[in-house]
């Protein structure tokens, strides 16, 4: 191995676990160099390798929805390890066909929506599922899926292609073609974008990490409409704001009723607490243009997998979770809003982002983490927070505090 200094990746050294700060990462550098090692986890608080607490207001960007080791969880996980850990699709295995079952009736608020799931491993795996299915449903020439600017579906080719982020774009030319940009919350501009060659439109119910940004009634009512007017499939992209964290189980249930739900839904982060999950529910109608053999996957939905999911829904339908996201929305709102140098928070439930006033929310993110709180900067004026559903009175003070004298301080420097 040869360290060479002019290359970008120089530098990059694992200080974290090489107290010499010698060795060359061996990690690959996608990331930033990291500033923290965390070795353990216990609901809303973290621990680092030298024993430091931190509250944790980010939940993994929204994935360890009840908490870092939740009992529950972990019981399920371990009685899967010993019992029987993979066997392939080919097979029937206990866990897919509950959790399949729960999830149509959370997208049906209650009463089965009639559609069926192709388990994946992650949110990218996902939305690949629900591409090729918009492009097996249009069939040859009806290919196109229009999403929107600012929009975030993944990091795969295909993934990468819908997110309406140019800038990520410009270094993997070409990437796939069929994809359609339109402005985000603009009905006119989509309609003029849905031509004869659209399958599908493809949009999040909040931009996560486009900026929180929330769809409107309106907005999602409009897309139902231009769909419907044209058999287009109409997907969303719950990655992030599935499961609960909006105070809805699904983010678009603020936005369509009754029967008008998407055609296609997609979810990962927060469905397996941590355990590596994805889904994509169809209704049934469009889920038949999938035949055996037009798409698979080793490990989507395995046994262990699907044991953390399966306990996690079950978990979440006990404690009513898109209820207790609203009412630790309020609790959090409040004291965010009582904070100086807070101005508003925008978002749905615990997806949520704090605008602040004369500090960089990037700045404040990698601040707060020194001094033992875990956000999330998203813009150069907002910080993004998406805790556990299960976070506690004292873990949302203890957090406000830390935030309140970061902010304070970091003014006091420029
Ligand atoms: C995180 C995210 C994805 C990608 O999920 P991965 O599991 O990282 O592949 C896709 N869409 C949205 C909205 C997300 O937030």
């Amino acid at each position: 191995m040869t360290a060479n200094a002019a290359s970008p990746n120089a530098g990059h050294l694992h200080a974290v676990g090489d107290p010499e700060g010698l060795a060359r990462c061996p990690i690959m550098p996608t990331y930033g160099p990291p500033s923290v090692e965390f070795v353990r986890g216990e609901g809303s608080y973290l621990f680092d390798r030298d024993g430091k607490r931190y509250v944790d207001w980010l939940a993994g960007i929204a994935v360890t929805s009840l908490g870092h080791s939740h009992p529950g969880v972990a019981e399920a996980i371990a009685k899967q390890a010993t019992t029987l850990l993979h066997v392939s699709n080919l097979f029937a295995t206990e866990h897919q066909a509950p959790i399949a079952t729960a999830l149509d009736r959370m997208i049906g608020d209650g009463e089965p929506a009639g559609g069926q799931v192709f388990f994946a491993n992650s949110g990218a795996e996902a939305n690949e599922a629900a591409l090729k299915l918009a492009r097996r449903y249009g069939g040859h020439g009806r290919h196109v899926v229009v999403s929107a600017f600012q929009s975030f579906h993944g990091r795969t080719m295909s993934t990468l292609a819908a997110t309406g982020q140019p800038a990520k774009w410009e270094v993997f030319q070409p990437l796939p073609e069929g994809f359609r940009h339109v402005a985000w919350a603009d009905l006119d501009e989509l309609e003029k974008a849905l031509d004869e060659t659209v399958a599908a439109v493809f949009l999040e119910p909040v931009q996560g990490e486009g900026g929180v940004n929330a769809a409107t009634i309106e907005y999602f009512e409009g897309v139902r409409r231009l769909c419907d007017e044209r058999d287009i499939l109409f997907m969303v992209d719950e990655v992030q704001a599935g499961l609960g964290r909006t105070g809805k189980w699904f983010g678009f249930q603020h936005f369509l009723s009754g029967d008008a739900r998407p055609d296609v839904i997609t979810m990962a982060k927060a469905l397996g607490n941590g355990m590596p999950i994805g889904a994509c529910w169809a209704k049934a109608s469009a889920a038949a243009a999938f035949k055996p053999g037009d798409h698979a996957t080793t490990f989507g939905g395995q046994p262990m997998a699907t044991s953390a999911a399966r306990a996690t829904l079950e978990i979440m339908e006990a404690i009513d979770a898109p209820a207790m996201a609203a009412a630790k929305a309020a609790e959090l709102t409040d004291a965010l809003m009582a904070i100086d140098g807070v101005v508003s928070t925008r978002g749905l439930g615990l997806l949520m982002a704090a605008e602040l006033s004369g500090v960089d929310g990037r700045v404040v993110a990698a601040r707060c983490l020194q001094e033992g709180l875990v956000l999330n900067g998203i813009t150069e004026t907002a910080v993004r927070l998406t805790p556990a559903i299960t976070i506690d009175s004292d873990a949302i003070a203890e957090g406000a505090q830390i935030l309140a004298s970061v902010i304070a301080a970091v003014r006091d420097e420029s």
